[in-house]
């Protein structure tokens, strides 16, 4: 496996994972405290046994905060003028052109610096249980979970293939007055064939019924294979 690793670095496969060692909502650590149970920190509920469907993906849009796009448009605008301007300015006030110069330089490298996706480019865990699922980026610390609820009218999941081994994902539910929310859109590592039993195991714990108990599902969901080491 660690071989398999190195060669590859690939997203796991959809698979139904345990109670988590700590908290799907705020990361405090559930050692010790018997399932099922609500964590002591923030009340999220948590079951027993083989509960959750774990999803390793990438989203559309990730975790982070949305001012990062606004400042991105803002550095785009004023490299354009610029790079416009450049010969004016530099003939009228170098020291204007050298000072926007080395601005734009501080906010591209800043940006970059301090991007949520810079590890891992970018792929998150998405746990769905019976009240909602959690998202963290992969290697985050425990602390950076966050956890969605389903608190709208009919959560529902639309799973289409992209290619042999990657789909896309749209998680969404609808509020009293039927407007749509998005709330995760993204993409995954799953062969076509899979994504029904995928998809239904994300309905049915989206209308808050457990799978600890289908043993059909678990077993057939944490035995998917990879076409990439099987097939010649
Ligand atoms: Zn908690």
């Amino acid at each position: 496996m660690a071989k398999k690793k190195k060669k590859k670095e690939l997203l796991a496969f959809p698979r139904v994972v345990e109670r988590p060692e700590d908290c799907l909502g705020c990361g405090y650590p559930l050692e010790g405290i018997p399932a099922p149970g609500l964590c002591p920190e923030c009340g999220l509920p948590f079951e027993h046994g083989l509960s959750g469907l774990q999803i390793a993906g990438v989203a559309k849009k990730s975790a982070g905060p949305t001012w990062r796009r606004a400042v991105w448009i803002v550095i785009a605008i004023v490299a354009f003028l610029y790079g416009n301007l450049i010969a004016i300015l530099f003939i009228n006030s170098p020291i204007i052109a050298l000072v926007i110069l080395a601005a734009l330089i501080a906010g591209v490298v800043g940006m970059a610096l301090t991007s949520p996706s810079k590890k891992g480019v970018g792929s998150e865990f998405f746990t769905f249980v019976q009240g909602g699922f959690s998202r963290w980026p992969v290697g985050a610390d425990p602390s950076a979970r966050e956890f969605r609820a389903w608190d709208g009218v009919n959560p529902g999941v639309v799973l289409k293939p992209v290619s042999r081994v990657w789909a896309s994902m749209s998680v969404v539910q609808f509020d009293e007055r039927g407007k749509r929310e998005v709330l995760l859109s993204g993409g995954f590592r799953c062969q076509r064939d899979d994504l029904p039993m995928v998809q239904g195991g994300l309905i049915r714990l989206m209308r808050g019924e457990s799978i600890a108990d289908d043993h059909e599902l678990i077993e057939r969901l944490n035995n998917l294979h990879d076409p990439e080491f099987t097939s010649v």
